[in-house]
């Protein structure tokens, strides 16, 4: 079966060919996908799975890709990107936002409403599926503290509703996280009314500790590791001297050592191989085991 060919009949959403990976991903790079579907609503979205799960196709729901790492070798099964899940409504102090909406965009546009809440998510380029699904956040704040509820596909292709005791939030993790055959399609916060002003500066000043303490200038998925319970993954990998650090074009930030930056060209395997390295090497030498924060796509 040619999958491109059948999915062309299905007529489920927009189709990227031979995607290069490069230029999804907030790393830039990784090799090339066979397909990005970008389905039209949820009922193509339906459509689309039971085809893919008729078939055994493999797939994976993206966002942003503002935590992936792919390798160079072809991805030989569909990437579903929720584009057309952008909706976004706005009642008072609640918030309905689809699963494609930007976190960022979000955090702008609700903060200058003066509305509190999403300060720290003003700096994390996700999505808001990605960002549930990580449960991201900073500033001792995440998603956790303000997604009510989560309207969610069950693998059965079911449409239901998880709120917020459903979800099983931790740091940087959640039940979608240990259940990826749910997909997240829309999201409800609960924000809390506050003043602009001060949301505003709240947001710039965190902007400025960003931009002074993170290699924000080079491509990168943020933060390696989770900081370990009592301590931070970036003194650790700064203690067994791998700033600086490099495979290829991957290296270790000499700004932040808890980032691995893209050089220019590094390859997604060198950036895998440099993070599996400092895994290893933290555990050899602090014989503490580092929990990688970002997900390696193959
Ligand atoms: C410069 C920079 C700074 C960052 N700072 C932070 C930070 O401060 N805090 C933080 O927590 N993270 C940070 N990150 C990491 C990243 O932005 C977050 O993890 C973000 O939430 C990922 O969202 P995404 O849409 O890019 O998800 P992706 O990277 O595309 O996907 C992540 C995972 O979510 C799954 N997923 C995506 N969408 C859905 C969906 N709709 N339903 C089900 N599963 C889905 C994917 O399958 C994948 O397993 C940073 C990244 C960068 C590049």
């Amino acid at each position: 079966m040619n999958i491109i060919t059948e999915l062309e009949k299905l007529n489920v959403g927009t189709i990227i060919k031979n995607a290069d990976m490069k230029k999804f991903t907030t790393y830039k790079a990784g090799g090339h996908a066979l397909c990005i579907v970008s389905p039209y609503n949820e009922t193509n979205l339906i459509k689309l799975m039971r085809f893919i799960n008729e078939n055994s196709i493999k797939y994976k729901v993206i966002g942003n890709c503002s935590n992936l790492i792919f390798s160079d070798e072809l991805y030989d099964g569909i990437l579903i990107k929720l584009d057309e899940f952008d909706t976004l409504y706005i009642k008072n102090n609640i918030v309905t936002v689809g699963a494609g909406y930007s976190l960022m965009k979000l955090a702008l546009k609700v903060s200058h409403m003066g509305l509190s809440g999403l300060e720290f998510a003003a700096g994390i380029p996700g999505t808001i599926g990605g960002s549930v699904f990580m449960n991201a956040g900073a500033y001792n704040s995440d998603m956790g503290y303000i997604v009510k509820k989560v309207k969610v596909l069950t693998p059965e292709l079911k449409i239901i509703t998880l709120y917020n005791h459903d979800l099983d939030f931790h740091y940087r993790t959640s039940f979608l996280q240990k259940n990826p055959a749910y997909i997240c399609l829309e999201a409800t916060l609960e924000l809390i009314p506050g003043d602009e002003k001060e949301i505003m500066e709240i947001i710039k000043d965190r902007r400025e500790r960003r931009i002074k303490s993170q290699p924000l200038e080079y491509p990168s998925a943020g933060s390696v590791f989770r900081n370990p319970k009592d301590n931070y993954a970036g003194k650790l990998i700064e203690e067994i001297g791998y700033k600086g650090k490099r495979i290829g074009d991957a290296a270790v930030s000499e700004k932040h050592a808890n980032f691995v930056i893209n050089l220019g060209n590094a390859k997604g395997n060198d950036i895998k191989k440099l993070i599996l390295d400092i895994k290893k090497k933290v555990k050899e030498e602090k014989g503490i085991e580092l929990k990688i924060e970002q997900e390696f796509v193959e």
